[in-house]
């Protein structure tokens, strides 16, 4: 598989690269990321074939078909974290909520959010990559909180990676932030920054361009790499479970080899919504994909009218906070995928200089032959964890925005799949007050007080965050950040 750049290419660098390289070097030309150059389709008897395949067997399937740059060996290896699931033989589970509607639960991994699907054989790949190269990387990464453990977890130990992580201080659960301070590793360090998210996210921004910062990584032979979903190495990875959870659907016996289905994707940055849209493309029968967004609903408003504007918005805080962002970054790849990099750099630079792009009328349909949308506000979510938890089945905020996608008539005689992104223990005070109507003092007492209300325990790996010591005690104010981290790459740290 060759990668392109998404804006056209601006004559300093290669046009077309290999994955390993797009994956070591993710931003491309003019502001734009690497994309497939083309997408080859599956034939029609891979689905069959790989019906009784195992997650894994079906996994190194595709990617062998992608045919990427990376040795078998090393994908085995990367594939093989899959073990470290919940159930290993089923690292995925598909659970039917009713006779048409099936929740694909993304989050068995060990940070209990989705981002593990990825994060973990990324973090391997890229660990490996980098000692065949002899090279040194640092990963820079402002996490609202469930990038920052997933990708600690993944880089911990690795040899030639090294991970610095901002989070905003107050602005994640409790539990995001025990993932994050109690990750002891020589090569980890993470810091609490006194602001919100977009602080931490400014702050990061102003380093990558800060001349003693990158002088001083250039002498000690540091290259900078990333770990967001604007990484091909993360998409790829999201386009696997779209596949086993169709096939899980068919040896269930809820649809027929062939059948069209209908997924629901609790949206962010689109990396979630874009893996399903490349499964599409490569032959998997999806007859929409359902962006679900909470209210800060631009992608709702991007495929009901083909406006996708920033002009007149405000980032607003809800409930589901890793679904608070307001420019996708991986809508790009699907207007590279449909209209090609003169169009993107074109739309891309009319966002960025006038806050919104209009896609012509043919353009539009397009969009919206694959594409639906809603958005779900915060009391519309908190009745849907009701809802669930009445039948006996917890959901976390984010999620809870799929159910309210579902409930369009117009799904009702298909075959409904929700991916569901994050364990509900991840936010537990939401979950709490919910499902008690409490305004818990804590996470922890909120922790307690769901699952005595839903009859189970705290899982261990949650319960033993609160016991384990803190790592990363430093919380800094923003001009300090730059003299922390030098300060952690020096040599002998
Ligand atoms: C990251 C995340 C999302 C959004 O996924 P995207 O791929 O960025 O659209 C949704 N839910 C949870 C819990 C997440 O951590």
């Amino acid at each position: 598989m060759i990668f392109t750049e998404t804006r056209g290419n601006d004559g300093t660098r290669d046009a077309r690269v290999s994955f390993s390289a797009a994956l070591l070097s993710p931003i491309a030309s003019f502001g734009g990321i690497y994309s497939p150059e083309t997408m080859p389709a599956l034939g029609p008897e891979f689905l069959a074939k790989h019906l009784p395949s195992s997650y894994k067997e079906l996994a190194l399937a595709l990617l062998q078909h992608l045919d990427i740059d990376i040795e078998t060996q090393i994908l085995q290896q990367a594939l093989d974290l899959y073990d470290r699931f919940d159930d290993a033989t089923d690292p995925v589970p598909l659970v039917r909520l009713d006779e048409k509607l099936f929740v694909s639960e993304l989050y068995h991994g060990p940070t209990r959010a989705f981002k593990d699907m990825a994060l973990q054989p990324f973090g391997l790949i890229l660990s490996a990559l980098a000692q065949q190269q002899d090279q040194h990387y640092l990963i820079l990464t402002a996490t609202s909180g469930d990038t920052g453990p997933a990708a600690l977890e993944t880089f911990r130990d690795r040899a030639n990676i090294r991970v610095v992580c901002l989070y905003p201080d107050g602005g994640t659960s409790d539990v995001q932030r025990l993932q994050m301070v109690t990750e002891a590793a020589s090569n980890i360090k993470v810091i609490g920054i006194r602001g919100n998210f977009d602080d931490a996210q400014s702050a990061l921004k102003s380093l990558l361009s800060s001349k003693t910062f990158n002088q001083r990584l250039g002498t000690l032979n540091i290259s900078l790499s990333a770990a967001n979903s604007v990484n091909f190495g993360r998409i790829i990875f999201q386009m696997l479970y779209q596949f086993h959870c169709y096939l899980a659907l068919v040896r269930q016996q809820a649809i027929e080899l062939g059948e069209q289905v209908v997924l629901h994707i609790p949206s962010g940055n689109f990396g979630n919504a874009l893996g399903a849209y490349y499964a599409h493309r490569l032959g998997l029968p999806i007859a929409k994909i359902v962006i679900a967004s909470n209210a800060n609903n631009v992608l709702t408003e991007w495929i009901h009218t083909g406006r996708y504007d920033l002009s007149n918005r405000e980032l607003v805080t809800t409930t589901s906070p890793a679904m608070d962002i307001l420019k996708s970054s991986n809508v790009e790849r699907v207007l590279f995928d449909l209209f090609g990099a003169v169009r993107t750099q074109d739309l891309m630079r009319q966002l960025d200089d006038q806050g919104y792009y209009q896609l012509e009328p043919q353009e539009h349909e397009q969009i919206k032959d694959i594409f639906a949308a809603d958005f779900c506000s915060d009391e519309e979510g908190k009745h849907y964890i009701q809802q669930a938890f009445a039948k006996g089945y917890l959901v976390d905020p984010h999620t809870a925005t799929c159910f309210k996608t579902c409930q369009s008539a117009q799904y009702r005689d298909q075959v409904n799949i929700l991916y569901s992104t994050a364990e509900w223990t991840k936010f537990a005070s939401v979950m709490d007050n919910a499902i008690n109507g409490s305004e818990p003092a804590s996470d922890q007492q909120a922790l307690e007080s769901v699952a005595a209300a839903a009859g189970i325990k705290v899982p261990e790996t949650i319960a033993d965050l609160f016991e384990k010591p803190i790592a990363h005690p430093d919380v800094v104010e923003k001009q300090a950040i730059e003299s922390e981290i030098l300060k952690f790459l020096e040599p002998g740290n």
